[in-house]
């Protein structure tokens, strides 16, 4: 199978690119950076890969059986009114663009999946309710970016297998939330952030990707799917798992300026969250190999 990744570079991304090029599949790694992505993905460690800019893409993209779409300015900064314009406008702007090179391309060259991420932002915050693939959007910010980044790449054809992954906070060692956390609960004692009661919907990094390589070649998986573990949990449930696997006490709270001194105002998927279930998942009869936080933090820790 031939797939072109944008945000091939990013946290998701790179693990993906490794795992599809592992399997003997041709990636196409589509950037804003060929240096960057070069220094990545090193033609000894990668050979046969073709990394491309923007002005290449729609070489990559006719030709290609799949498009995984990933590309989206980091969350986790300062909100100034012109970086929430960015983080917006940079993804509609990417999934417009490869919408657009797929609907353009012509029969018998064009793609015939696209799996494009979107966030459980979308869903919008609370304490109590429980999100699965057919809740209304919220109407805060996030869930605004989301609801026009889908929108924009339902505008794909309709003879395109389109799959939405409404990814939550990924687990991961390298990137991610998890590994600006660390460090401050390193140097706090590591307790519960706020009230401890916020739903923290998670997903390990091994999992997100199982999901996404599975989207590109499994049929049935379309529409929206929410790329989520099967067991949210509470805040405080979370601080105490990492607590435990990183032999910290965790009855000293972190305190919330902490966590947005390194977040930004992107610690609101941290500290403003949602129990989102990934019901879609678990029909398709996905195998979560981490379903629960404490197994996944071990992994990825120990
Ligand atoms: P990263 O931030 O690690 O990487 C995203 C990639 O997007 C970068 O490598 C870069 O690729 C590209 N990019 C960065 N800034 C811009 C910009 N201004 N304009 C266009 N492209 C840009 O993201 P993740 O791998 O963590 O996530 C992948 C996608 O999944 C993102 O869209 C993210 O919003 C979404 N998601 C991730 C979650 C998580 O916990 N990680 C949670 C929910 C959703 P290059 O420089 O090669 O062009």
């Amino acid at each position: 199978m031939t797939v072109s990744v944008t945000g091939a570079t990013g946290f998701i991304g790179k693990r993906l690119v490794q795992r599809l090029h592992a399997d003997n599949h041709n990636v196409r790694v589509l950037t804003r950076s060929k240096s960057k992505a070069e220094l990545i993905f090193p033609v000894r460690d990668f050979p046969g890969i073709i990394i491309a800019e923007e002005s290449r893409w729609k070489d990559c993209i006719e030709g290609s059986n799949a498009v995984v779409n990933l590309a989206g300015m980091p969350i986790s900064t300062r909100w100034s009114p012109e970086i929430k314009k960015e983080i917006k406008h940079s993804r509609i702007r990417v999934t417009s663009k490869v919408v657009d090179l797929i609907n353009n391309s012509p029969e018998g060259v064009r793609p015939n999946v696209l799996v494009s991420a979107t966030a459980v932002g979308y869903y919008g915050t609370s304490e109590t309710r429980v999100f699965d693939e057919s809740s209304p959007p919220g109407n805060d910010y996030l869930a605004e970016v989301c609801r026009e980044w889908e929108g924009t790449a339902l505008k794909v054809n309709k003879d395109v297998r389109l799959a939405l992954i409404r990814i939550g906070v990924v687990l991961g060692k390298d990137g991610g939330a998890l590994a600006k956390m660390i460090p401050i609960f390193m140097m706090f004692a590591g307790g519960p952030l706020g009230s401890g009661k916020q739903w923290f919907s998670w997903i390990h990094l091994d999992d997100i990707v199982n999901l996404i390589y599975e989207a590109i070649s499994n049929p049935s998986y379309k529409g929206v799917i929410n790329g989520t573990a099967p067991n949210p949990v509470r805040l405080s449930e979370m601080c105490e798992q990492l607590g435990n696997v990183m032999g910290r006490p965790s009855w000293l709270p972190v305190p919330d300026f902490a966590l947005k001194a390194v977040l930004g105002e992107g610690a609101t998927v941290v500290l403003d969250g949602q129990r989102v279930v990934p019901a879609k998942a678990k029909e398709l009869g996905f195998p979560f190999k981490y379903p629960y936080v404490k197994d996944a933090l071990r992994s990825i820790l120990s």
